[in-house]
């Protein structure tokens, strides 16, 4: 068990969303782990912490309830009572309902995970998807704190789906909107979802480093190796470092087209590589836009905090409130 205690100045809540009277705990269910922050009444995060999440199989989603359950008690005793927890978890969330409809890499369908977590903390609770409540976080928190206008996260990571944010709130459409890592922009590359040429097949953080492993032959733990490569020169990690940033562009700019977008955070392991990714990115996207609105795009600051800063920000709301929430 990893269990942390952190003071944080950047998690501090800013604008005008409300503000419970009490501590609240965010849980954020992610592939490989599962995190928590405890966060006071200014969105200032008191204590975290985060254990591995259990693998997929018989149960799974009751296994998960109980993990999620257990953070938030642990956590919950390190100060005053929390007032609220939020939960939030990949594949797609119909946050209306409160459930998880579909996760592939977890394997669960149609999880009623609102009315579970509930049971299982006796808490007010919240429940939603993981990358609208990092969105939310970013939004609200951090890299576009204090951007009125509309704001799409980005998280380039195992796999690739965005948070579009509009007046502050994700737009989640019922859990379908956003998935543009698996939309058509190069090459003839295969993709899980069993169409070829997706985004996400192209630019994940997994993908930069698998492409990088078949076209030289060399290994390469992670997009981290691969981006250390592209700054030493190595010509075939230049070469898909070049297609990972092509299919970006374009995807920014079609959001641009569609969403006029103020502000693109990007996020998830590619982003550590700053401005070896967003240098180019920037330039591909000038290059590809005429009269439509230049996003400014930039690297994401909560890191993998931002999921379970969501979901307490989520958890603050619900608090505050006295309703369900969720995005
Ligand atoms: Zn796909």
């Amino acid at each position: 068990m990893s269990t942390s205690e952190r003071a944080s100045t950047s998690a501090t809540a800013t604008g005008s969303a409300p503000v419970p009277a009490g501590p609240v705990v965010g849980v954020d269910v992610g592939g490989t782990f599962t995190k928590a922050v405890l966060t006071d009444a200014t969105g200032t995060v008191l204590a975290e912490a985060h254990r591995p999440t259990p693998g997929p199989g018989p149960g799974v989603a009751e296994r998960v309830v109980e993990l999620a359950g257990r953070l938030t008690e642990e956590l919950g005793a390190r100060g005053p009572a929390p007032l609220a927890a939020g939960l939030v978890v990949p594949g797609t969330v119909d946050e209306r309902h409160g459930t998880a409809v579909h996760s592939e890499n977890l394997g669960w369908r149609d999880v009623p995970f609102a009315d579970l977590f509930a049971r299982r903390t006796g808490l007010p609770v919240a429940f939603g998807h993981d990358v609208r409540a990092g969105g939310l976080a970013e939004s609200r928190l951090g890299a576009a704190a204090g951007v009125r206008d509309t704001v799409v996260f980005l998280p380039l990571g195992t796999g690739i789906a965005a948070a579009l944010l509009l007046d502050g709130r994700p737009y989640a459409a019922g859990g379908a909107a956003g998935e543009i890592g698996h939309v058509r922009v190069a090459s003839d590359e295969p993709c899980v979802c069993g169409l070829t040429g997706c985004l996400e097949a192209v630019a994940s953080a997994a993908a930069v480093a698998r492409r990088y492993r078949r076209a030289s032959g060399r290994p390469a733990d992670g997009a981290k190796e691969v981006a250390a490569l592209v700054a030493a020169g190595d010509p075939v990690a230049v070469a898909v470092w070049r297609e990972a940033v092509d299919a970006l562009a374009a995807a920014v700019c079609w959001l641009a087209a569609v969403l006029a977008p103020h502000t693109v955070v990007i996020g998830g392991g590619l982003s550590s590589a700053g401005d070896l990714l967003l240098d180019p990115l920037n330039r591909r996207v000038t290059d590809g836009l005429t009269f439509h609105r230049r996003p400014v795009i930039t690297r994401a600051l909560l890191g993998d905090r931002a999921g379970a800063l969501g979901a307490a920000l989520l958890a603050a709301e619900t608090a505050t409130t006295g309703r369900p929430t969720g995005v």
